[in-house]
Protein backbone atom coordinates (compact mmCIF):
# COMPACT_ATOMS: atom_id res chain seq x y z
CA UNK A 1 0.00 0.00 0.00
CA UNK A 2 0.99 3.30 -0.23
CA UNK A 3 -0.25 5.78 0.45
CA UNK A 4 1.96 9.02 -0.35
CA UNK A 5 -0.54 10.35 -2.88
CA UNK A 6 -2.92 10.44 0.31
CA UNK A 7 -0.77 13.21 1.83
CA UNK A 8 -2.40 16.43 2.91
CA UNK A 9 -1.17 19.33 -0.20
CA UNK A 10 1.05 20.75 2.17
CA UNK A 11 3.23 17.71 3.82
CA UNK A 12 3.53 17.35 -0.26
CA UNK A 13 4.83 20.53 -0.45
CA UNK A 14 7.40 20.59 2.66
CA UNK A 15 8.86 17.09 0.76
CA UNK A 16 9.18 18.64 -2.23
CA UNK A 17 10.43 22.35 -1.16
CA UNK A 18 12.15 21.66 1.77
CA UNK A 19 13.30 17.81 0.86
CA UNK A 20 14.56 17.11 5.04
CA UNK A 21 12.97 16.56 7.66
CA UNK A 22 15.10 18.53 10.31
CA UNK A 23 12.61 21.51 8.66
CA UNK A 24 9.41 20.30 9.61
CA UNK A 25 7.03 21.24 12.14
CA UNK A 26 7.55 19.63 15.17
CA UNK A 27 4.09 17.55 15.60
CA UNK A 28 4.49 16.20 11.93
CA UNK A 29 8.13 15.25 12.72
CA UNK A 30 7.23 13.20 15.62
CA UNK A 31 4.11 11.46 14.06
CA UNK A 32 6.63 10.55 10.93
CA UNK A 33 8.92 9.29 13.86
CA UNK A 34 5.92 7.66 15.37
CA UNK A 35 3.93 5.98 12.55
CA UNK A 36 6.83 5.55 9.97
CA UNK A 37 5.27 3.10 7.91
CA UNK A 38 3.84 0.14 9.97
CA UNK A 39 1.24 -2.69 9.21
CA UNK A 40 -0.51 -4.80 11.48
CA UNK A 41 -3.69 -7.39 11.84
CA UNK A 42 -6.54 -7.11 14.35
CA UNK A 43 -8.96 -10.22 14.60
CA UNK A 44 -11.33 -11.05 16.93
CA UNK A 45 -14.29 -13.44 17.81
CA UNK A 46 -12.86 -16.50 17.31
CA UNK A 47 -14.98 -18.32 19.32
CA UNK A 48 -13.53 -21.45 19.00
CA UNK A 49 -16.00 -24.04 20.53
CA UNK A 50 -19.14 -22.93 19.28
CA UNK A 51 -22.56 -24.74 18.65
CA UNK A 52 -19.99 -28.20 20.39
CA UNK A 53 -19.31 -28.07 17.18
CA UNK A 54 -15.42 -27.95 15.11
CA UNK A 55 -16.72 -25.25 12.20
CA UNK A 56 -14.74 -22.75 14.21
CA UNK A 57 -12.15 -24.72 15.05
CA UNK A 58 -11.55 -24.90 11.30
CA UNK A 59 -12.49 -21.21 10.39
CA UNK A 60 -9.89 -20.40 13.23
CA UNK A 61 -6.90 -22.68 10.83
CA UNK A 62 -8.02 -21.39 7.50
CA UNK A 63 -7.59 -17.90 9.01
CA UNK A 64 -4.25 -18.56 10.64
CA UNK A 65 -2.83 -20.22 7.45
CA UNK A 66 -3.71 -16.66 5.76
CA UNK A 67 -2.02 -14.65 8.50
CA UNK A 68 0.74 -16.25 8.12
CA UNK A 69 1.55 -15.11 4.86
CA UNK A 70 0.07 -11.93 5.48
CA UNK A 71 2.60 -9.18 6.10
CA UNK A 72 2.35 -7.55 9.74
CA UNK A 73 4.36 -6.80 12.42
CA UNK A 74 1.47 -8.78 14.77
CA UNK A 75 -1.83 -9.37 15.64
CA UNK A 76 -4.46 -7.63 17.79
CA UNK A 77 -7.39 -9.91 18.95
CA UNK A 78 -9.86 -8.31 20.97
CA UNK A 79 -11.63 -11.51 22.60
CA UNK A 80 -13.59 -14.14 22.44
CA UNK A 81 -11.18 -16.45 21.99
CA UNK A 82 -13.41 -19.47 23.25
CA UNK A 83 -17.09 -20.14 22.89
CA UNK A 84 -18.97 -20.35 26.27
CA UNK A 85 -15.61 -20.26 28.65
CA UNK A 86 -14.54 -23.82 28.73
CA UNK A 87 -10.97 -24.91 29.44
CA UNK A 88 -10.55 -27.60 26.46
CA UNK A 89 -10.84 -25.24 23.56
CA UNK A 90 -8.25 -22.89 24.62
CA UNK A 91 -4.95 -25.39 24.00
CA UNK A 92 -6.68 -25.71 20.44
CA UNK A 93 -6.67 -22.42 19.63
CA UNK A 94 -3.39 -22.30 21.12
CA UNK A 95 -1.84 -24.48 19.01
CA UNK A 96 -3.07 -22.67 16.00
CA UNK A 97 -2.00 -19.39 16.86
CA UNK A 98 1.30 -20.87 17.72
CA UNK A 99 1.95 -21.58 13.78
CA UNK A 100 1.19 -18.15 12.80
CA UNK A 101 4.68 -16.96 13.69
CA UNK A 102 3.77 -13.52 14.56
CA UNK A 103 3.23 -12.36 17.78
CA UNK A 104 -0.42 -12.14 19.21
CA UNK A 105 -1.66 -10.12 21.62
CA UNK A 106 -5.26 -11.59 23.12
CA UNK A 107 -7.85 -9.31 25.39
CA UNK A 108 -10.33 -11.37 26.78
CA UNK A 109 -13.95 -10.86 26.00
CA UNK A 110 -16.99 -12.06 28.17
CA UNK A 111 -16.51 -15.53 26.64
CA UNK A 112 -13.32 -15.58 28.32
CA UNK A 113 -13.22 -16.32 32.05
CA UNK A 114 -10.13 -14.41 33.41
CA UNK A 115 -8.89 -17.07 35.17
CA UNK A 116 -8.41 -19.74 31.96
CA UNK A 117 -7.25 -16.78 29.79
CA UNK A 118 -4.40 -15.89 32.15
CA UNK A 119 -3.31 -19.67 32.33
CA UNK A 120 -3.61 -20.33 28.83
CA UNK A 121 -2.70 -16.99 27.04
CA UNK A 122 -1.39 -13.85 28.90
CA UNK A 123 -1.03 -12.68 32.03
CA UNK A 124 -1.97 -10.28 33.18
CA UNK A 125 -4.85 -9.31 31.12
CA UNK A 126 -3.94 -5.58 31.76
CA UNK A 127 -1.44 -4.84 29.99
CA UNK A 128 0.28 -2.52 27.45
CA UNK A 129 3.01 -2.85 24.87
CA UNK A 130 5.16 0.05 22.80
CA UNK A 131 5.39 -0.71 18.84
CA UNK A 132 6.37 1.48 16.39
CA UNK A 133 5.98 4.60 18.84
CA UNK A 134 2.41 3.75 19.88
CA UNK A 135 1.50 2.46 23.22
CA UNK A 136 -0.67 -0.25 22.56
CA UNK A 137 -2.73 -0.52 25.93
CA UNK A 138 -4.70 -3.86 26.45
CA UNK A 139 -7.70 -3.98 29.02
CA UNK A 140 -10.15 -6.75 30.31
CA UNK A 141 -13.90 -4.74 30.23
CA UNK A 142 -15.47 -7.59 29.59
CA UNK A 143 -17.45 -9.70 32.29
CA UNK A 144 -19.17 -13.16 31.89
CA UNK A 145 -22.48 -12.70 33.35
CA UNK A 146 -23.16 -9.28 30.87
CA UNK A 147 -22.75 -8.02 27.79
CA UNK A 148 -22.18 -4.31 29.09
CA UNK A 149 -18.33 -3.14 29.27
CA UNK A 150 -17.21 -2.56 32.87
CA UNK A 151 -13.89 -0.53 33.86
CA UNK A 152 -13.04 -0.50 37.78
CA UNK A 153 -11.65 2.47 39.34
CA UNK A 154 -8.49 0.50 40.02
CA UNK A 155 -8.24 -0.12 36.29
CA UNK A 156 -8.81 3.91 35.39
CA UNK A 157 -6.14 4.61 37.89
CA UNK A 158 -3.80 2.04 35.76
CA UNK A 159 -5.05 3.84 32.13
CA UNK A 160 -4.09 7.06 33.46
CA UNK A 161 -0.56 5.90 34.27
CA UNK A 162 -0.26 4.20 31.34
CA UNK A 163 -1.33 7.53 29.16
CA UNK A 164 1.11 9.79 31.24
CA UNK A 165 4.27 7.06 30.36
CA UNK A 166 2.80 7.73 26.35
CA UNK A 167 3.37 11.21 27.04
CA UNK A 168 6.92 10.92 28.81
CA UNK A 169 8.17 8.58 26.13
CA UNK A 170 5.96 11.15 22.96
CA UNK A 171 4.07 7.65 22.38
CA UNK A 172 0.73 7.90 20.65
CA UNK A 173 -1.75 5.73 22.41
CA UNK A 174 -4.16 2.77 21.13
CA UNK A 175 -6.73 1.18 23.77
CA UNK A 176 -7.86 -2.48 23.05
CA UNK A 177 -11.03 -2.95 25.17
CA UNK A 178 -13.57 -5.75 23.96
CA UNK A 179 -16.75 -4.50 24.75
CA UNK A 180 -17.09 -0.96 23.03
CA UNK A 181 -17.71 2.41 25.06
CA UNK A 182 -19.36 4.17 22.75
CA UNK A 183 -23.22 4.32 23.72
CA UNK A 184 -25.25 2.89 20.96
CA UNK A 185 -28.91 1.11 20.51
CA UNK A 186 -31.36 -0.29 18.50
CA UNK A 187 -30.72 -0.94 15.57
CA UNK A 188 -27.16 -1.63 17.08
CA UNK A 189 -26.37 -4.14 19.84
CA UNK A 190 -26.59 -1.49 22.64
CA UNK A 191 -23.86 -3.27 24.45
CA UNK A 192 -21.19 -0.66 25.80
CA UNK A 193 -19.73 0.66 29.53
CA UNK A 194 -22.99 2.86 30.83
CA UNK A 195 -21.65 6.18 32.51
CA UNK A 196 -21.63 4.89 36.49
CA UNK A 197 -19.20 1.50 34.88
CA UNK A 198 -16.71 4.02 34.00
CA UNK A 199 -17.66 5.42 30.57
CA UNK A 200 -17.30 9.31 31.80
CA UNK A 201 -14.28 8.84 33.84
CA UNK A 202 -12.56 6.86 30.43
CA UNK A 203 -13.81 9.90 28.33
CA UNK A 204 -12.21 11.95 30.43
CA UNK A 205 -8.86 10.48 30.12
CA UNK A 206 -8.94 10.53 26.67
CA UNK A 207 -9.98 13.81 26.41
CA UNK A 208 -6.67 14.87 28.94
CA UNK A 209 -4.39 12.64 26.62
CA UNK A 210 -6.29 13.99 23.28
CA UNK A 211 -3.07 14.96 21.06
CA UNK A 212 -1.66 11.46 21.57
CA UNK A 213 -4.73 8.88 21.95
CA UNK A 214 -5.83 7.62 18.61
CA UNK A 215 -8.70 5.45 18.56
CA UNK A 216 -10.43 2.34 20.14
CA UNK A 217 -10.68 -0.95 19.41
CA UNK A 218 -12.79 -3.53 20.17
CA UNK A 219 -14.78 -6.42 19.33
CA UNK A 220 -17.96 -8.21 20.41
CA UNK A 221 -20.69 -6.89 18.04
CA UNK A 222 -19.98 -9.46 14.87
CA UNK A 223 -21.29 -6.51 12.84
CA UNK A 224 -18.17 -6.27 10.27
CA UNK A 225 -16.05 -3.30 10.97
CA UNK A 226 -18.43 -0.57 12.87
CA UNK A 227 -17.52 2.83 14.64
CA UNK A 228 -17.84 6.30 15.84
CA UNK A 229 -16.05 9.86 15.25
CA UNK A 230 -18.20 11.92 17.49
CA UNK A 231 -15.50 12.34 20.12
CA UNK A 232 -13.16 14.85 18.72
CA UNK A 233 -10.10 13.31 16.97
CA UNK A 234 -10.88 10.01 18.49
CA UNK A 235 -11.73 7.28 16.48
CA UNK A 236 -13.65 4.18 18.60
CA UNK A 237 -13.63 1.29 16.05
CA UNK A 238 -15.63 -2.20 16.57
CA UNK A 239 -13.64 -5.29 14.02
CA UNK A 240 -15.36 -7.80 12.43
CA UNK A 241 -15.63 -11.47 14.28
CA UNK A 242 -12.82 -14.36 12.52
CA UNK A 243 -16.09 -16.50 12.71
CA UNK A 244 -19.48 -14.88 11.22
CA UNK A 245 -20.60 -11.48 11.49
CA UNK A 246 -24.85 -9.92 10.90
CA UNK A 247 -25.12 -7.08 8.78
CA UNK A 248 -27.66 -5.30 10.79
CA UNK A 249 -28.57 -2.96 7.90
CA UNK A 250 -26.94 -0.18 10.41
CA UNK A 251 -26.13 2.50 7.59
CA UNK A 252 -29.85 2.10 5.87
CA UNK A 253 -31.18 2.92 9.34
CA UNK A 254 -29.35 6.10 9.78
CA UNK A 255 -27.62 4.64 13.02
CA UNK A 256 -24.93 7.18 14.11
CA UNK A 257 -21.21 6.73 13.59
CA UNK A 258 -20.58 4.17 10.33
CA UNK A 259 -20.48 0.74 9.66
CA UNK A 260 -18.77 -0.34 6.14
CA UNK A 261 -21.04 -2.87 3.76
CA UNK A 262 -18.56 -6.15 4.36
CA UNK A 263 -20.10 -9.18 6.65
CA UNK A 264 -18.06 -12.17 5.73
CA UNK A 265 -15.52 -13.59 8.16
CA UNK A 266 -12.57 -11.95 8.12
CA UNK A 267 -9.83 -9.75 9.85
CA UNK A 268 -8.61 -6.14 9.22
CA UNK A 269 -5.11 -4.83 8.08
CA UNK A 270 -4.00 -1.61 9.54
CA UNK A 271 -1.64 0.28 7.92
CA UNK A 272 0.39 3.52 9.32
CA UNK A 273 1.75 5.81 7.19
CA UNK A 274 2.96 9.38 8.59
CA UNK A 275 -0.30 11.22 10.07
CA UNK A 276 -2.56 8.78 8.01
CA UNK A 277 -4.17 5.30 9.20
CA UNK A 278 -6.02 2.69 6.78
CA UNK A 279 -8.28 -0.07 8.01
CA UNK A 280 -8.55 -2.91 5.15
CA UNK A 281 -11.19 -5.53 5.54
CA UNK A 282 -9.78 -8.97 4.37
CA UNK A 283 -12.42 -11.71 4.18
CA UNK A 284 -10.68 -15.41 4.67
CA UNK A 285 -10.20 -16.70 0.88
CA UNK A 286 -11.93 -13.47 -0.56
CA UNK A 287 -10.33 -10.20 -1.97
CA UNK A 288 -10.15 -7.16 0.38
CA UNK A 289 -13.22 -5.43 -0.76
CA UNK A 290 -14.02 -2.23 2.15
CA UNK A 291 -11.57 0.13 3.24
CA UNK A 292 -11.51 3.10 5.89
CA UNK A 293 -9.24 5.83 6.21
CA UNK A 294 -8.23 8.37 8.88
CA UNK A 295 -6.12 10.99 10.11
CA UNK A 296 -4.02 10.92 13.50
CA UNK A 297 -4.04 13.66 16.07
CA UNK A 298 -1.53 16.60 15.50
CA UNK A 299 0.39 15.80 18.79
CA UNK A 300 2.26 18.13 20.54
ZN1 LIG B 1 -18.22 -10.75 23.13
Amino acid sequence: MNFRSDLPEPRRNFLATLGTITLWPKALQAAQKTAGRMHFIVISDTHIGRRDNDQAERQWRKTAAELKETPGDFILHLGDVVDGGRAEHYPIYRRIRDGIGKPVHEIPGNHDPGALFEKHLEKPTDRSFVHGGIRFILLNNAHSDSHDGFITEKQLAWLDAQCRKAQAGSQFIIFCLHVPVHANKHPDRGWYVKPQHGQKAFYEICARHRDRVIATFHGHFHNGIRGWDDHGSLHEIIFPSALYNLNRRLEEQKAPGYNLNEFRPGYTLIALEGRKMMLKYKPVEAKATAEKQFDLPAKS
